[in-house]
């Protein structure tokens, strides 16, 4: 149950928009913010009035790239697929578990990517009947995919749709994807996951849509139809400007993104979710790796001579290098970017989510723009931006406590983050219950 009234006093406020704001006093009203002000607010008896001392206080963070069920198996051995191999049951307790490290890193939000076996569906449903705790969920489907795409479950990848109950769903012809995009979103998902395009990660991008546009029609139409929303794994500079002229809400990755990319995205007011730590994390690996000791571990299905593997490296860190230098170019032009990645991949564990800020910032974006895509951006890309994402009178009162100032050092997230609220409830607190409330 939400707190009667909980009284924040002498913070520094980030509210998700502006420049931090020193002496400033907030007040939780059931799940809502009351009142944000300078002039100390009237206390009550009933009242929680905790004294920030200074601390910032700032929206819950939205990730809004989530593997609801990815992760290591319990033996961590030999690079597993995302955990996929296990029961359907265990990857539900896995998301459980993921779905508790994100709120302890301030996570009130998260816009789910492909997921096997119902996982997000029945996730969300926990949560929202008390049954686990996390954060606000847009569900996600499967990944849909066409025939002989990378992903084919019937190629080489035959684990990812088992019984075609995995995480892969395929799909030909205009029918048969409004067909699957009706069921899954009739079974509670909030969100269809489509497989656009080659690349983003152990291979290198193609200029290629997977999809017909009556295919892609079909699933976005369907989708709208129903108040849902569609994404896209669209590492492709031509994936990119049809999926966003086709009316896609979210393009992931947008690896090879190009002016008339970014022109087509702003036009149809789509979300770009760049998420460059997985293609970060695989080169430093790859890149370092003795390929005459072993294969790498990491590849692109089939086995490959030596000289295959290098050229296939050389070709993913071009892309790299080259979406690198378009990060600063979409934020520039004014793409909403938002944060979230492949976590629960191999070398990405969750929880480790401000590693992703840390390389944005690292790369020229000022952390505070770096903070308004984890905030503001990400509720917008929830269909959310007049609810969440900015701490202002009416607002849900999703926010945290954190020790320093994200705006100035974004890395105090790692260890900094002292108290989440959700909707007015608080999930954390490693502030007033160290020491006794003011
Ligand atoms: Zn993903």
């Amino acid at each position: 149950m939400p707190e009667a009234r909980l009284v924040f006093r002498n913070a520094r406020l980030l509210d998700g928009e502006n420049p931090p704001r020193d002496g400033v006093n907030l007040v939780v009203e059931g799940e809502r913010i009351a009142q944000v002000s300078e002039t100390p607010p009237q206390t009550g008896e009933g009242d929680r009035v905790v004294d920030l001392g200074g601390r910032t206080l700032m929206p819950g963070l939205v990730q809004c790239h989530f593997h609801t069920g990815f992760g290591p198996t319990p033996s961590g051995g030999a690079a597993p697929m995302l955990g996929l191999e296990a029961s359907a049951t265990y990857m539900g307790m896995i998301a459980v578990y993921n779905a508790r490290i994100a709120l302890d890193c301030g996570v009130t939000s998260i816009i789910a990517s492909s997921n096997p076996a119902g996982l997000d569906v029945s996730l969300k449903e926990a949560i929202l009947l008390g049954i686990a705790e996390g954060p606000r969920m847009l569900a996600c489907t499967r990944e849909f995919i066409t025939s002989g795409e990378q992903a084919d479950g019937t190629n080489r990848c035959w684990f990812m749709g088992i019984a075609n109950h995995g995480l892969l769903r395929r799909l030909d012809g205009a029918d048969a994807w409004r067909q699957a995009t009706r069921e899954e979103l009739g079974r509670g998902a909030d969100v269809v996951k489509v497989s656009i395009a080659h690349g983003h990660g152990a291979d290198s991008v193609r200029d290629i849509n997977y999809l017909t546009p009556e295919e892609l029609n079909a699933v976005i139409e369907t989708a709208h139809e129903r108040g849902k929303k569609v994404r896209g794994h669209c590492p492709s500079r031509i994936g990119v400007i049809e999926c966003a002229r086709a009316g896609m809400d979210i393009i992931d990755h947008a690896d090879r993104i190009d002016e008339a990319g970014i022109e087509a995205v702003i036009k149809a007011d789509a979300t770009v979710v760049p998420s460059m730590l997985w293609s970060e994390r695989f080169l430093a690996f790859a890149e370092s790796w003795d390929h005459t000791a072993a294969p790498l571990p990491i590849g692109d299905g089939f086995p490959e001579k030596i000289e295959d593997t290098m050229a296939r490296l050389r070709r993913v860190r071009e892309d790299f290098e080259y979406t690198k230098t378009m990060l600063s170019r979409m934020h520039e032009a004014g793409v909403r970017l938002v944060l979230g990645d492949d976590y629960g991949f191999p070398m990405m564990p969750h929880g480790d989510y401000v590693s992703e800020m840390e390389l944005y910032v690292k790369l020229g974006i000022p952390a505070l723009d770096v903070l308004r895509w984890g905030t503001r951006n990400g509720a917008c890309a929830m269909g959310r931006g007049d609810e969440l994402g900015l701490l202002a009178p009416g607002r849900l009162a999703d926010l945290l406590v954190v020790a320093g100032d994200p705006s100035a050092d974004i890395s105090v997230l790692r260890s900094g983050v002292q108290m989440v609220v959700k909707g007015g409830v608080v999930l954390r607190d490693h502030l007033t219950a160290a020491a006794p409330a003011v």
